[in-house]
């Protein structure tokens, strides 16, 4: 089987499993946005699901992002690692969304990259789950602040939060705590809808407890090689 028949099998399982878990929830497909995560893969694969339809890609890496968003200019690109305040003003160059933005340090180089690039940059607030140190994300405590912040810096539109589950535990519960966060912040910033949340292992339990945008790398492109950094 060529690269793009494996590509436009996985991307068809994966639709079907998107589809149940969106009638499961009785919410409609198009409630929810596939993020592709293309971290780790060559951007031909992104050429290839780009062609069979597919419009929002996610890295995780600057320098790899920057060099695919420059290949692949025609796409969405979505910034869901973690990020590092000297990489912020750059990010802002190609990327019209930032999923992990979990401290106020990084708003106002966003938003300078935002006004250079002369773009309207989506900011999702990460938030974490377990308060961990490992996974990244503000504590929920944390979120009304960081959305008065960013909703009043210029060149930034507040969309939601994010998270990633919690390696232990029921992400059904993790998820629901997600959802709470989500409606307290609405309250205040009520264009801010979006709930990023669900990636391969867990996106059925997001999808269930209201995810607008699921972020699914390993059941399109396979299993990543481990990363040595
Ligand atoms: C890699 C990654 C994903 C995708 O994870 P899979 O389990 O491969 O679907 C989603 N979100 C973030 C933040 C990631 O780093």
């Amino acid at each position: 089987m060529t690269r793009a028949a494996a590509l436009a099998a996985s991307l068809q399982a994966l639709e079907f499993r998107l589809a149940a878990a969106c009638a499961a929830a009785g919410r409609a497909r198009d409630d929810v946005t596939l993020v592709a995560v293309s971290k780790t893969r060559p951007y031909g694969d992104v050429e290839v699901l780009r062609d069979l339809g597919l419009r929002d890609f996610g890295e995780n890496r600057d320098q790899e992002a920057s060099v695919k968003a420059r290949a692949v200019p025609d796409v969405r690109w979505h910034f869901v690692g973690s990020l590092q305040t000297n990489k912020a003003r750059r990010i802002a160059s190609y990327a019209c969304a930032v999923h992990s933005v979990d401290r106020a340090a990084l708003i106002a180089p966003l938003a300078d990259g935002a006004a250079r690039a002369q773009r309207r940059i989506e900011v999702f607030l990460q938030v974490s789950l377990d308060n961990g140190p490992n996974r990244g994300g503000a504590p929920a405590a944390d979120v009304p602040a960081l959305a008065d912040a960013v909703a009043g810096a210029g060149g930034l539109l507040l969309r939601g939060v994010m998270a990633v589950a919690p390696r232990q535990g029921d992400p059904a519960r993790a998820f629901a705590a997600l959802h709470e966060v989500a409606e307290r912040l609405r309250r205040y910033h009520p264009q801010a809808t979006a709930i990023s949340a669900g990636m391969t292992g867990d996106l059925e339990a997001a999808i269930a407890a209201g995810a607008t945008h699921v972020r699914v790398g390993t059941a399109l492109f396979g299993c990543r090689a481990p990363v040595l950094r």
